[in-house]
């Protein structure tokens, strides 16, 4: 699978952060995570912390799977509005999911603070009604949320005129959102790893694994066997052939960055925007004043078919924005598209399947919030290997499908 095509913006402004070596003796470790991404990064470097001994790999450069195709906005409003979980899994377990999420911003915050030179800045994030009719489910999103102790005001059509200069019926303006360059926490999270841990390898590909009684078998393309006590699968959408069950779909979706705008970026220095039209148009600034507009998602699996398409999205990406922000100079400097998987309700696959038994956790960050589900899943697979239950096992397990 081809994840991502045209230029990501994180690779072509960073280069390489980090090298990493192939795989090509046998080694033993706890915990192997397969999968170099921002995912497996962020999960090898908690077991990391919990005094595990970590080792990673990854088929490709480590970063460049969809880590590097990512927009990463960071928003606990997941895909799937508090309202519609509520109706799939009762009020307690949609709040658990929302609140989880609400909780894993501030935990990246603090997590990247900790590495010098990754760019994260804590940000507001507007979801506005782009059709007349969206209000009314805006406004009972909204109540519903405020009435839950989540930070939001609803604001109206004058409100959003009068802070933010556009035309829409109504809003949701949440006070907790961040945004990331995922390439870079990504690559100091493994630094960490390749120093302290077993390694990372990178250019290693995992072609076999069996799980036995008390631990887990690998086999690589590179000929290694790695023999761990836990496997954790952070291969991205990729990791969805190890189990006989489809659990997602794969979408195609597309971004651009602009060239720095020369104008003032007025609240979009500090606030994300994105709409209650599915698929839909988001936008976020960057440090250099650019802003970062994603969206035009389709059911394209091709990449031949997806890397046609770059240009053409692009386009209506930008005019799209330009109709909210005609006073800004949109001059598009990269673009590109890539693969993610979305799920029926919009949550992740956290932990191990049936089909492989406890040893093998899965870590499917699958959706819109694919970045504050990897949080998560570093949180909730450390615990599961401490032998604690995390509070969201149970709803971003597996088993959670034969509920619906
Ligand atoms: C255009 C776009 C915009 C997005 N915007 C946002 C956003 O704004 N906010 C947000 O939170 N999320 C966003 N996402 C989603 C986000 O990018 C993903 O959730 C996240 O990058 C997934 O990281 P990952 O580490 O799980 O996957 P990846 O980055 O794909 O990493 C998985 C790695 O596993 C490796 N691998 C797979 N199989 C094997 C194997 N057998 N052996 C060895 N290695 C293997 C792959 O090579 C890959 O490098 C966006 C995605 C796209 C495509």
């Amino acid at each position: 699978m081809d994840l991502s095509s045209g230029y990501p913006y994180w690779n072509v402004k960073n280069g390489l952060l980090g090298n990493y070596p192939i795989l090509r003796e046998d080694i033993d470790c706890d915990v192997l995570v397969v999968g170099a991404g921002v995912t497996g990064a962020l999960i090898a470097w908690t077991l990391l912390q919990a005094g595990h001994d970590v080792c990673v790999i990854d088929r490709r450069e480590a970063g460049w799977g969809s880590t590097a195709a990512s927009t990463a906005l960071l928003q606990y409003e997941i895909d799937t509005e508090l309202q519609d979980l509520v109706d799939m899994y009762g009020r307690e377990d949609a709040l658990l999911a929302y609140r989880a999420c609400a909780a894993a911003i501030p935990a990246l915050a603090r997590l990247a603070g900790r590495f010098r030179g990754v760019e994260f800045r804590n940000a507001k994030s507007l979801y506005y009604a782009s059709k007349w009719h969206h209000q009314f489910r805006l406004r009972r999103e909204a109540a519903l949320r405020q009435a839950h102790g989540f930070d939001v005001r609803l604001l109206d059509a004058e409100d959003v005129g009068r802070e933010f200069g556009f035309t829409a019926p109504a809003a949701i303006l949440s006070a907790v959102a961040a945004q990331v360059d995922p390439y870079q926490l990504t690559h100091r999270l493994l630094a960490v790893v390749a120093r302290r841990g077993k390694g990372v390898f990178d250019r290693t590909q995992m072609v076999e694994f069996s799980p036995k009684r008390g631990s887990v078998h690998v086999r690589t393309d590179t000929d290694a066997r790695i023999r761990c006590r836990h496997l954790v699968l952070a291969g991205g959408y990729e990791a969805q052939q190890y189990i006989d069950q489809k659990v997602a779909a794969n979408r195609s979706s597309y971004a651009l960055i602009t060239d720095p705008v020369p104008e003032d970026l007025g609240p979009l220095k500090s606030c994300l925007v994105w709409e209650s039209s599915r698929p839909y148009l988001y936008i976020r600034s960057t440090a250099d004043r650019r802003l970062l507009i994603g969206g035009e998602d389709d059911r394209i699996d091709i990449p031949l078919r997806r890397d046609a398409r770059v240009l053409k999205k692009a386009r209506k990406l930008i005019e799209k924005t330009r109709a909210l922000f005609p006073h800004l100079t949109l001059d598009p400097a990269f673009a590109w598209a890539g693969t993610f998987a979305e799920t029926k309700d919009g949550l992740p696959f956290l932990g191990p399947h049936e089909q492989h038994g406890p040893r093998v956790h899965f870590a499917m960050a699958y959706g819109g919030n694919g970045i504050t589900y990897s949080m998560i899943g570093a949180e909730l697979i450390a615990a599961a290997l401490a032998g604690r239950r995390h509070p969201c096992a149970s709803l971003f397990a597996f088993e959670r499908l034969r509920r619906r």
